[in-house]
């Protein structure tokens, strides 16, 4: 008994320590910082959350200004949008996108990437290999 309780015991140490645990930590998207002025609405830490999420900019941007139903461009490290949008909302689209563009459906996790096959898209998950296919943005 002694003798299995210790093959146990060295079997659980050879398992990364909560190595799913970790990978959930790692993903901590910032809180959306928006700044409105006049009919304008800059969200001023895109470049850093587009960065967390693994995601190029100009896919992120499309879908936002697609959700928001206005035209949006990047100026330095900031989205700009046509029209007054309430951090709440920017905030909601963003997590829409997460939801749909970044976490498996399967496992949860956000390490994913988009990849294009003929015509169709699909999120490639890396931490448990689930190809699933996505509309394109
Ligand atoms: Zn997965």
């Amino acid at each position: 008994m002694d003798e299995y309780n210790r093959l146990l015991e060295r079997a659980r140490s050879m398992i990364p320590e909560d190595a799913f645990k970790r990978s959930g930590e790692r993903f901590q998207v910032p809180e959306v910082q928006v700044m409105i002025q006049g009919n304008r609405t800059f969200w001023q830490n895109f470049q850093e959350i587009i960065m967390v999420l693994n995601r190029k900019g100009k896919e992120v941007l499309k879908y936002m200004a697609g959700q928001l139903a206005t035209a949006g461009t990047v100026e330095g490290s900031t989205a700009v949008f046509n029209g007054a949008f309430p951090r709440s909302l920017i905030q909601e689209v963003l997590e829409r996108y997460i939801e749909a563009y970044v976490r498996c459906p399967v496992c949860t996790r956000p390490d994913t990437t988009i990849v294009k096959d003929k015509n169709a898209y699909y999120l490639q998950c890396s931490a448990c290999g689930a190809k699933t296919s996505i509309r394109p943005i």
